[in-house]
């Protein structure tokens, strides 16, 4: 008999992220869970229609047997059965994210025994989740390096409140080349950017925000792209700046917002980048805590440790590690570096 993993989702973090890391490792590891207090620490606890979307979704890629798969449950028991590679639809249905809703079954989809396709619809581009172009520049390479090809493409930008956002991904997989790698530099600066997506607003929004960045950062006009997209996908603003080094690449988004000037959003996205760029550490916040998944998969496959350093450890971070904990044997152990933070992830036999 296999032993149910019981989680809290009101301790640390308190957050979808939770729910997403037990889902993908209990699909990978075939281990059971309860998840009681969900999303407890948020204004409006519960599943959401975006983490429904990563429940059903999950169930769906490998048969599970589920309770408490409601709009706005706040317990779930999910036994996973056998993954199966194959054509995937996902539609959230509102705007909520689907680069979520990918990144819970790509961790399983990498483990099975075939490539998968798959096509997501909602938000593309969300606030407080990794917008496609972070997925496609920074994570989606970063996975390419552990062993793990993904091919991604953006094939409608979903800004909030419309949603229609459509993405495809195809996930290959990787049980045999999985292999943990240490990320300790960012290695040489080779290029940055900034790009401005502002569908169905006015063109001087998106010239305002690239204007302040050329000013802010001492960027040249070939810095500054507006992105291509179709009025009808929008409303919606996304700014982002790109930094291209030799062993990443990091990928700062800011949003704008009714009633929020180009210039505030602006401002925002450059304290973003100057924070990253004051530190040394080779992850920006969001990678640190997303990058734990996929390099303690690859540790247990192949019982070798591996690290890295970054910027920031938010609560994201630290709470990732100890869900990732309770279902792989690994341990991760977290130090000062200089300017920021080391961690490393070893084999739970090493302790
Ligand atoms: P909730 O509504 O419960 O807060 P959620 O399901 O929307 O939750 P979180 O638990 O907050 O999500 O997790 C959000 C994830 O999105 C984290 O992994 C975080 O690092 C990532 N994320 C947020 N903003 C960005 C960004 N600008 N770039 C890349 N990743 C991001």
């Amino acid at each position: 008999m296999i032993k149910m993993i019981e989680i809290d989702g009101s301790v640390g973090e308190g957050g979808g992220q939770i729910l997403r890391t037990s889902l993908a490792l209990s699909m990978c590891t075939g281990q059971p869970f309860t998840l009681k207090n969900i999303r407890a620490g948020r204004k409006k606890p519960g599943l959401m229609r975006q983490h429904l979307t990563c429940v059903n979704a999950a169930t769906e890629v490998c048969d599970a047997t589920v309770h408490g798969a409601e709009m706005n449950s706040q317990l779930l028991r999910f036994a996973p059965g056998k993954v199966h590679a194959g054509r995937y639809s996902f539609n959230v249905g509102t705007a909520g994210s689907c680069t979520l809703v990918l990144q819970t079954v790509w961790p399983a989809l990498l483990l099975a025994d075939g490539p998968s396709h798959l096509s997501l619809c909602g938000g593309t581009h969300n606030p407080m989740a990794p917008p496609f172009h972070f997925l496609e520049r920074s994570y989606a390479p970063l996975m390419r390096k552990l062993g793990a090809n993904v091919g991604l493409a953006l094939r409608r930008l979903g800004f909030y409140p419309a949603g229609g956002g459509e993405i495809e991904a195809t996930i290959w997989p990787a049980q045999d080349t999985l292999q943990p790698f240490d990320l300790m530099e960012r290695g040489r600066m080779q290029e940055g950017f900034a790009e401005c997506f502002a569908p169905a607003l006015p063109r001087t929004v998106a010239q305002r925000e690239l204007a302040y960045l050329e000013t802010a950062l001492g960027w040249t006009k070939e810095q500054l792209r507006i992105g291509t997209a179709r009025q009808n996908e929008g409303p919606g603003n996304a700014l982002m700046v790109t930094l291209v080094y030799e062993n990443l690449s990091e990928v700062f988004t800011q949003f704008g917002e009714k009633g929020v000037s180009a210039e505030r959003v602006a401002r925002a996205l450059v304290q973003e980048v100057r924070a990253y760029q004051q530190s040394e550490a080779a992850l920006g916040p969001h990678l640190a805590d997303q990058w734990a998944l996929p390099l303690a998969l690859a540790v247990c496959r192949r019982g070798r440790e591996a690290a890295y350093t970054c910027t920031e450890l938010t609560a994201h971070a630290k709470t990732n590690f100890d869900v990732i904990e309770r279902f792989l044997p690994v341990a991760f152990l977290v130090s000062d570096a200089r300017a920021g933070w080391r961690v490393t992830v070893k084999p739970a036999h090493e302790n």
